[in-house]
């Protein structure tokens, strides 16, 4: 699926471009036609799922097309930090639409209360809000949502545990009834069901929930160049200890080319991916789960729902486009309360999709040094440059590091 699927207006798919998504992530396929339809929305999709921008784009899209008055969209969220963070993806995705937004939050002093409650007389097209400034400059009676037309709720779990729940239903007290309300939730306990039932209409529900990688793997990562990748694979293959491993890497190029390479090194490895029959691909899990083949190299192909225990490591050869993926792919180790490695490389270039594999797992994944016969890899400050100092490095690695491809 691409973005010109959902018949997007031609500014939209510019600001797309221009933030460099490529392809829609699973919410934003689900979302996105229910939001266009017009239908009430109640979405259960964890940060780092690209939710903001499953609302935002047909939102954005809605808002070009019916035309729009001011104050047309009312986004809420709990905390000033995701104001902050939504208001700047309205920046970018609406760069080429002439669609404006303001930000409120609280804080700052009677000079920040004043700008805000100016810039919401005047009116921006979309308003992005925590519950409490809001409420506030409600009271002040001065803000009129009269022709407001969308009302979303992020992350609407934590304002509620946040204690935002009466807030919420007194600002929605202020808005028109015919609206359409969309609420997205990192979780669905019976308080979102209950706002949810207080505030939305017939809502179609999307569920995205994904599973958290198991406790017992042990995750790293190296930042690394792509033609340092054959020496760092080469030393973590012989420095760990390991009897069944899955190389992954997000093209079948790339892993035609790892196979071949491989199979030059004398091992024994089977390539996996989409140009193989169903009968090949059985073929190979028959010989993989018996311990024929060692290694298997295996696009996103293999990372869904391949049960094979005692894989003991597993090696990203480059970060996943879909941060689920990282989530499905690391999960073919430490399966069934056992324990394993799973180690990512990230290039200069994986280092955006890395922090959004955090952002969605909900923690910081450590990045160990490279060997030093290595010399430097990219920094983790984007963007990163080669300098003339690493590449000297490399050339004086030790001959027997280099392996024949
Ligand atoms: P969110 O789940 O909304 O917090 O989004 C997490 C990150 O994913 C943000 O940095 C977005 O800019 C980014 N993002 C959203 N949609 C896409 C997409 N389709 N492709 C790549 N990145 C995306």
């Amino acid at each position: 699926m691409t973005f010109s699927d959902f018949g997007f207006h031609e500014q939209i798919i510019q600001g797309i471009q221009s933030m460099g998504y490529e392809k829609p992530t699973l919410v934003q396929e689900q979302a996105i036609p229910a939001i266009l339809s017009g239908c009430d929305v109640i979405a259960c999709a964890q940060t780092g799922t690209g939710k903001t921008a499953a609302y935002l784009l047909p939102v954005l899209h809605k808002m070009i097309f019916a035309g729009h008055r001011h104050l047309n969209t009312l986004i809420i969220a709990p905390t000033r930090e995701l104001v902050q963070q939504i208001d700047q993806q309205i920046e970018g995705l609406a760069y080429f639409t002439g669609i404006s937004s303001i930000a409120i939050y609280g804080g700052g002093d009677g000079q920040t209360w004043e700008q805000q409650k100016r810039a919401l007389e005047k009116g921006a097209d979309m308003v992005v809000a925590t519950p409490g400034r809001l409420l506030a400059l409600l009271a002040a009676g001065t803000t009129v949502f009269d022709h407001l037309e969308h009302l979303i709720l992020d992350e609407a779990d934590r304002m509620l545990d946040m204690g935002f729940f009466d807030d919420i239903i007194k600002i929605v007290s202020h808005l028109p009834a015919q609206r359409q309300t969309l609420l997205f939730s990192a979780t669905m306990p019976p308080k979102i069901r209950n706002l949810a039932h207080r505030i939305l209409h017939n809502p179609v529900e999307v569920n995205i929930a994904i599973a958290k990688p198991a406790e017992g793997i042990t995750q790293q990562a190296y930042l690394v160049f792509d033609r340092q990748k054959d020496q760092l694979l080469t030393h973590l293959l012989q420095s760990h200890t390991w009897k069944s491993l899955i190389l992954f890497a997000s093209t079948k190029e790339t892993v035609k080319q790892l196979a071949r390479r491989f199979a030059q090194m004398g091992m024994d490895v089977k390539p996996f991916h989409s140009d193989l029959s169903q009968a090949e691909r059985e073929e190979i899990m028959r010989a993989f789960r018996n311990r024929q083949i060692p290694v298997l190299i295996g696009t996103d192909v293999l990372s869904r729902g391949i049960d094979v225990e005692g894989i003991s490591m597993v090696i990203n050869w480059d970060v996943p486009p879909d941060p689920e993926d990282y989530v499905h792919r690391i999960g073919r180790t430490a399966r069934a309360e056992s324990t394993g490695t799973a180690i990512t490389f990230i290039n200069e270039k994986d280092l955006k999709k890395f922090q959004r594999i955090e952002k969605l797992i909900g923690t910081s994944i450590p990045v160990l040094p490279l060997p030093d016969f290595l010399g430097e890899g990219p920094s983790r400050t984007m963007p990163t440059v080669e300098t003339k100092h690493s590449r000297e490095k490399i050339k004086g690695t030790p001959r027997r590091y280099f392996k024949r491809r």
